[in-house]
């Protein structure tokens, strides 16, 4: 099958449609138009496209603006990047005459972006982008596998750019960067080696595996906090994110971030949680909150302290932060907690992010934490604030003493009925 009947096998009928109606305008204004980077590594590997990465040498935003203008929407344009973002709307299917039923994810968005080249003024800097051709783009990029493109616009339709030899190397199983000074440059690469390999089942090309040495960790310790979580979120996303954490401490790559780091050692198949028992939480929750439970069962193992300590050094966000040290706390209390009764549990459970109630769970199997999460938390009683006012009692503090007392009771088994809940009620008032 040539590139341009797998373009068409692989995408469907809404895309097609999208692309040529893009393909028409760049031919207007002369500008190549390119396929480019994890999309056709993507394609040639007969996997889903997630998403299009459309390259043109010429003026991306003069491109996205014509797109506008006839098929409605929105642009959001990125100065420094040379890009803009395209989101389709209703009136943009109407226009395409493609039922928007059909369309999953709605509403899509699409990037379109001016082929450029990069710089590094120093190492593990953010690169300086100046616009260029295409053959520059590519060699921007990180490993060969990424650095293939195929063009869409005129009779070049279905054509591959390979200058690098990115196919030998899908062909070889290698992930393998383009030149000596690549991690130097941008160590964050060496993580996305990391994942690329496990994600395909690749090897890290000798050469290449070399290079992930003391010179690019030492670079890879200067980063910012912010840039090493994005980095390091996105190993949640994978498949065997566990596996993953493990290839990465063996690599040396998790001492330079920070030294507990290297020792957290995630001891839970994590995959088997993505895919087994849930307790009383949904797929779509585990799935929304995938990053944060990966968090918390990467790093609940590790004294409160050195949770502190990584949460800093990755400049956490505040619920982050909460999160897994929430369970970290949790995890080291639980033995002197065996022999509480459900109301002491929940009280204290309560004030505590679910996701960490679930996460110790999951490491320890404790029956009084799935008890919490499946029911007892949902327990209250019968009896209102409002209630208690038609009984004549004057409001203020002693409401919330009463109300905990009458759900303690419901709890642990200390009433069994409204009328029991009434009569321990009396109690209480006397
Ligand atoms: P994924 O399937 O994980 O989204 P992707 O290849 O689409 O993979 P992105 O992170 O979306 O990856 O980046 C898009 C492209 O930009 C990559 O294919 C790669 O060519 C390039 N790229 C991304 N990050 C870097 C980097 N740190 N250094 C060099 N090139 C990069």
């Amino acid at each position: 099958m040539n590139l341009s009947e797998k373009l068409e096998s692989i995408l469907t009928a809404e895309s097609m449609a999208l692309i040529r109606l893009i393909r028409t305008e760049a031919e207007r204004f002369d500008f190549p138009l390119y396929l480019v980077g994890g999309s056709v590594r993507d394609l040639l590997l007969g996997r889903a496209i997630n998403d299009f990465d459309l390259t043109v040498e010429g003026d991306a935003a003069q491109l996205a603006e014509a797109v506008l203008r006839k098929y409605a929407g929105k642009v959001v344009f990125h100065a420094r990047f040379g890009t803009a973002t395209w989101t389709l709307d209703e009136t943009t299917f109407k226009r395409l005459n493609i039922p928007l039923l059909g369309v999953s994810g709605f509403p899509p968005f699409l990037d379109f972006i001016s082929a450029r080249s990069e710089t590094y003024s120093q190492p593990g800097a953010l690169p300086t982008v100046k616009r260029s051709t295409i053959d520059d783009d590519l060699l921007r990029r990180d490993f060969t596998i990424n650095t293939m493109a195929v063009r869409l616009d005129g009779r070049y339709w279905g054509q591959l750019h390979d200058p690098l030899g990115g196919q030998a190397d899908l062909n070889r199983k290698w992930i393998r960067i383009l030149h000596s000074r690549s991690f130097v440059d941008d160590p964050t690469r060496m993580l996305r080696a990391v994942r690329y390999a496990a994600r395909f089942g690749f090897e890290i090309e000798p050469g290449t595996l070399d290079l992930i040495n003391e010179e690019a960790g030492d670079v890879l310790a200067g980063l910012s906090g912010e840039r090493l979580r994005h980095e390091l979120d996105l190993m949640f996303e994978e498949r065997d994110s566990s596996t993953l954490l493990h290839r990465l401490a063996e690599l040396d790559l998790l001492k330079p971030i920070h030294i507990s780091l290297h020792h957290a050692n995630f001891q839970l198949p994590f995959l088997e949680i993505l895919s087994g028992e849930f307790g009383e939480f949904t797929i779509p929750d585990i799935m929304t909150f995938k990053r944060t439970l990966g968090w918390i069962l990467w790093l609940m193992p590790l004294s409160e302290f050195d949770v502190d300590m990584i949460s800093k050094r990755l400049d956490f966000p505040a619920l982050l932060t909460k999160s897994t040290r929430a369970a970290s706390t949790l995890l080291n209390a639980l033995p002197s907690f065996i022999a509480w009764r459900p109301s002491q549990w929940t009280f204290y459970l309560e004030d505590l992010p679910s996701m960490s109630v679930y996460a110790v769970y999951l490491m320890r199997k404790e029956p009084a934490l799935r008890d919490y999460l499946v029911s007892w938390r949902k327990i209250k009683p019968t009896i209102t604030g409002d209630l208690l006012k038609k009984r004549g009692l004057e409001p203020g503090p002693k409401y919330a003493e009463i109300l905990r007392q009458l759900r303690a009771a419901w709890l642990d088994g200390d009433v069994m009925n409204e009328k029991e809940e009434k009569q321990l009620l009396e109690k209480l008032i006397q």
